[in-house]
């Protein structure tokens, strides 16, 4: 189930990385998808067997896990199966303290994909682009949450994607421009989210916070929050700059 977890970020990883590509100018590789796209589609048909240790499910769980690490291998970078879910986990990771769970990568990586499809597919549906403020950056809270000297590298992270007012102006004005063409770019990409968690949960693994065993607010934080330690940039970000991050969050335990 926790292998399953990590698979289950394909569509939302995408949805990340295009979105910033197309909005940012980050670099883009559509290989790491290309070489796993059969596999993906064999192990979704058999993703129930997994809980019955089903050989063949297994072997197919296996080819999308080393598929997946392969991709890195063509493109040098993991963002093809790493966006703003994994950020979500490894919030836990780094974070959680005596308030971790006990739970693998993998399990974590799935709840939290299920998360980042709630967002993603709650900020699509409207035809009307969010709109960026400059970021707001709380050095003191992050020191409160993270230790000095974790907040000290985080904030550079942080800083490197932050928007200042003119940045968010620009951005803004590429979002006008581009959001009905993006949305329909991104419609490939994506797996219902009903559908994702259906998956899930025939795996036998967890699909909420509450079932990984994270309390309702720590959850909330990694959210929230996660987007500070990493210079890649997701709906996290659109959200959170928006003004918006924090009221979705509030809906996800
Ligand atoms: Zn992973």
């Amino acid at each position: 189930a926790a292998g399953f977890g990590d698979c289950l970020c394909r569509s939302v990883a995408q949805i990340d990385w295009w979105m910033s590509h197309r909005l940012l100018g980050t670099a883009y590789h559509q290989v790491p998808f290309l070489i796993q796209e059969k596999d993906e589609a064999a192990l979704n048909e058999r993703a129930a067997k997994l809980a019955e240790h089903d050989i063949e499910a297994n072997g197919y769980l296996y080819r999308v896990l080393t598929l997946c690490g392969l991709g890195i291998s063509f493109t040098g970078v993991s963002n093809h199966g790493s966006m703003g879910e994994h950020q979500i986990s490894h919030y836990i990771d780094c974070f959680a303290g005596e308030r971790h769970p006990g739970t693998l990568h993998g399990t974590q990586v799935g709840v939290a994909s299920l998360t980042m499809a709630r967002l993603q597919q709650a900020m699509l549906a409207s035809d009307k682009p969010p709109v960026v403020k400059a970021t707001k950056i709380d050095p003191d809270d992050m020191v409160r949450r993270m230790s000095p000297a974790v907040a000290t590298q985080c904030l550079d992270e942080l800083k490197k994607k932050a928007f200042d007012e003119n940045a968010a102006a620009a951005f803004n004005e590429r979002l006008q421009e581009l959001w009905p063409t993006l949305r329909q770019e991104l419609k490939p990409f994506m797996v219902p989210v009903d559908e994702m968690q259906r998956l899930l949960k025939s795996t036998g693994g967890p699909i909420s916070a509450a079932e990984l065993g994270t309390s309702p607010d720590f959850y909330r934080e990694a959210v929230v929050h996660c987007r500070e330690m990493r210079n890649r940039f997701s709906f996290l970000d659109i959200a959170a700059d928006a003004g918006m991050l924090e009221d979705f969050a509030r809906g996800e335990a």
